[in-house]
């Protein structure tokens, strides 16, 4: 449906965004389009009703006449192939003939040598082909600028038109977006969120994917001080602005729990245990939160617990999907995403979480479920759970609008109110959800 107000299209601007995987969900699409909008409204500010979807792209038109939506942020939205800002014009060859030399001459200003034409008619209204546009057009931009050269091979700037029913768009530039799926339109998850490198990028990955995450961390004071809890906090705003929705972080207090195991459970199984008792806890309060999995910044091998068989044992102790989206890649790649995503140089802050602080000397790397349950037996388990959950911190983020431009933030800070408040809440979380002779 043409939006009314391309019918007394001036020379605006709006910005045009393509989307290609959703395009192809048969009949999710509406869905998907629908996520998708939303999450552009959010990152960018603007009302939902100012996101215009037209034939398989969207366009957000600015909240007044003469303004322009910063649209950096889109370059952080799931979901988005590549988007453009685009003087918006009347669908005929006077109009677009004038924006296309306006593109040129701003080229041309900038000591431009190379251009090309990629025109595109989509309506037969249009008297030319897309074809004798691009001559037509080209010709014109000559005339006036005899120094820019054609080049079709790798020209240094390509002059844009789209005409449509209602209206044209010129534009001169192609910003790519991150790709995927937009978040929200998969489902959502927990992510079990540490201070390391590679949980926020497992949850990255998970987003990209489609589902809306959450995050857990699991910190034992005194032992981990504030800063630890204040570094996984960050690194969960931060993924939180790729999310383009609300999410939440739950900080669960493990001290006792890690006491207990350490009295009970002979040592090298210490990882092992914390970590069943900590996917106990996730789940409880997936459930909570009608979350259908898990994510884990597992990747094989890398360290001593990665093994097949303790990743078995783990997930014995979990009544949900655990998803290990990191498990292809090697820790370079790892550390190349996270250096993307923008939660590289929070992780690398130096405040130890508390497997660090707990770790075994000798860890088993191959551990039986039933190695571990029996290890376990003696773990008055279901109090230490109830209490956990009971101690349970729980932080809105809200939707930072942060714009890839900005340097990432290097220092930590208390968390501070986004778009919107960070509240603690208590969790009401039922103590006896699920049994745990896993
Ligand atoms: P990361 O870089 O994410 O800390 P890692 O390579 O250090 O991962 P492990 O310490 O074995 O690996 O942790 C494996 C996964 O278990 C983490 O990626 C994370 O998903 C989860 N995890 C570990 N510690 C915590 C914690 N304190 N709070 C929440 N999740 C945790
Ligand atoms: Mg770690």
């Amino acid at each position: 449906m043409a939006d009314p107000r391309e019918a007394r299209a001036g020379p605006r601007t709006v910005t045009l965004i393509r989307y290609d995987e959703i395009g192809l969900k048969g009949r999710n699409r509406r869905f998907f389009e629908g996520r998708l909008r939303e999450n552009v409204a959010r990152a960018l500010d603007v009302p939902p009703g100012a996101v215009v979807r037209e034939r398989g792209r969207l366009f957000v038109h600015p909240p007044e006449e003469g303004a322009e939506v910063d649209s950096r942020p889109l370059s952080r939205v799931f979901g988005i192939r590549s988007f453009s800002q685009a003087a918006t014009i009347a669908p005929d060859l006077e109009a677009v003939t004038e924006a296309v030399l306006r593109l040129a001459d701003a080229a041309a200003e900038r000591a431009t040598a190379s251009f090309a034409m990629d025109c595109r008619r989509s309506t037969k209204a249009f008297p030319l082909t897309s074809l004798e546009l691009n001559v037509r057009l080209g010709r014109a931009v000559q005339d006036r600028h005899p120094g820019l050269r054609v080049d079709l091979g790798r020209p240094d700037v390509t002059l844009h038109v789209e005409v449509r029913e209602a209206a044209a768009y010129v534009y001169d530039s192609v910003t790519p977006g991150p790709g995927g799926l937009p978040v929200g339109s998969s489902g959502r998850a927990l992510l079990l969120l540490s201070g390391g490198i590679d949980s926020p990028v497992a949850g990255w990955m998970a987003m990209k994917r489609g589902l809306d995450v959450d995050s857990v961390h699991f910190h034992t004071p005194p032992y981990t001080g504030p800063q630890a809890r204040d570094k996984a906090v960050a690194i969960a705003r931060e993924l939180a602005a790729w999310g383009g929705r609300p999410s939440r972080i739950h900080l669960v207090p493990v001290t006792a729990l890690q006491q207990a195991i350490a009295r009970i459970v002979p040592e090298r199984l210490w990882t092992l245990s914390l970590r069943r008792a900590m996917v106990r806890l996730a789940e409880r309060i997936a459930r909570e939160a009608g979350q259908g999995a898990l994510v884990v910044g597992d990747s094989l091998g890398q360290v001593a617990s990665q093994t097949l068989e303790n990743m078995a044992a783990v997930d014995a102790a979990a009544g949900l999907p655990i998803l290990r989206p990191l498990v292809g890649l090697d820790k370079a790649e790892i550390v190349d995403l996270a250096r993307r995503i923008g939660t590289f140089e929070l992780s690398v802050q130096p405040f130890a979480d508390c497997c660090v602080l707990f770790a075994p000397r000798r860890p088993a790397t191959r551990t039986r479920v039933e190695a571990a349950q029996a290890a376990e037996r003696d773990l008055p388990l279901e109090d230490l759970l109830s209490a956990a959950l009971a101690a349970t911190e729980t932080l809105e983020l809200g939707t930072r609008r942060r714009t890839p431009a900005q340097p990432s933030r290097t220092t930590i800070r208390a968390p501070a109110p986004a778009n919107g408040s960070t509240r603690t809440r208590a969790m009401r979380i039922p103590s006896s959800s699920s049994t745990v002779n896993r």
